[in-house]
């Protein structure tokens, strides 16, 4: 099969590679579609942690079963499937406290490998984390799921007095990631969001789904915030940026006891400075929420299947498997919120071969 292989940051090759083969309890599945991300994009850029080159590429990714283990028992080969990219492993120290999220081996039954023509969904994955795809729902927006999954999660740590009907939250960032954040507060009941971004392209799609007021770069966010909340402040903040700067910066957005969500990696090694006063004086709280449990997966799927948001705005552009290396070179100018990769896609001159065939 053709498959893409980051083979150290910067240099992104389509390579040929024996098709996958299940486990007994595992599946093998056909992509039909593969998501961008911003975490693929900064593995592209400066490498991963949890990445090491070289590597497989691509794990926001939706298909059809071709392959099933002998004792794979809930899926069948021809089933149309969404996936996330880990499963707990439902017995360590973590998992035991409902902390799968931080499962000591989550890591370690990853799938990486979605920019392909076929990849293997193991075990673990299986167990808890797939689900049938409905057949309304187009594969590339199934393929939502992972990164919904991660935004859901965040969500379930906002303390109940501030994920109100009636909270206003400031959404710094107008990525991909951000966006799936308005939109699961939306979906939430959260009545007023204010996003602040750079990209007028992906401003634009932050008030397309329905964001009551968005902020450029050369808007002032602390003026505007006090503007749409009585002088108080924002109930939630969420930090979607992933910079340090952007991490220290966001406390002062938030209200007496509001709450912080600071939900984007930064680069290894790096540090924020904070103002104390605001987390003791002002009882504003912090986290920072990294990864999903199953629960938040199955609150996801049920998300993905609301009729009410269009999800194919998160959308923006199609390519063939073949393109994925150019793909990247143009994510960098961020005008794209996220491009389906699609094997086979019209344009590419190679069509899938079945695993076996
Ligand atoms: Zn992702
Ligand atoms: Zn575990």
């Amino acid at each position: 099969m053709k498959c893409c292989i980051l083979e150290e940051p910067g240099r992104l090759v389509v390579a040929e590679r024996p098709d996958p083969t299940p486990g007994p309890r595992d599946v093998v599945v056909r992509v039909r579609a593969a998501l961008t991300c911003g975490t693929d994009l900064k593995a592209f850029r400066r490498g991963h942690p949890k990445m090491p080159c070289p590597t497989p590429f691509g794990h926001e990714f939706a298909g059809e079963i071709v392959a099933a283990g002998h004792e794979v028992e809930r899926f069948r080969v021809g089933q149309a499937v969404m996936s996330a990219n880990t499963g707990p492993c439902g017995a360590c120290f973590y998992c035991e406290r409902d902390q799968e999220n931080l499962c000591e081996t989550i890591m370690d039954a990853m799938i990486l490998g979605a920019y392909a023509e076929y990849v293997r969904i193991p075990e673990r994955v299986l167990r808890v984390n797939v689900f049938e795809k409905p057949a309304e729902l187009p594969f590339e927006q199934a393929a939502l799921l992972e990164p919904l999954s991660s935004v859901c999660f965040g969500i379930a740590g906002v303390p109940a007095p501030v994920m109100r009907k009636d909270a206003t939250a400031l959404v710094i960032g107008a990525g991909p990631i951000a966006l799936l954040w308005l939109v699961a507060l939306r979906a939430s009941g959260t009545v007023r969001t204010i996003v602040a971004g750079r990209r007028p392209a992906r401003l634009a799609v932050a008030r397309a789904f329905g964001a009551d007021v968005t902020l450029g770069e050369h808007d002032d966010v602390a003026a505007a915030v006090r503007r749409e909340t009585e002088g108080r402040g924002a109930d939630l903040v969420v930090e979607c940026t992933g910079l340090p700067e952007v991490w220290s910066a966001a406390p002062a957005y938030a209200r007496r006891g509001g709450h912080v969500v600071l939900f984007g990696g930064c680069r290894p090694g790096t540090t924020v400075a904070l103002d104390t006063y605001r987390f003791h004086y002002d009882g504003v709280t912090l986290a920072s929420p990294f990864h999903f449990r199953p629960r938040d997966v199955a609150r996801a799927h049920g998300l993905l299947r609301r009729p009410d948001v269009d999800w194919s705005r998160f959308i923006t552009s199609r390519a063939p498997l073949e393109e994925t290396p150019a793909v990247f070179a143009r994510l960098e100018d961020g005008n794209d919120v996220k491009c389906a990769i699609i094997p086979g896609f019209p344009g590419s001159n190679v069509s899938p071969t079945p695993p076996g065939a």
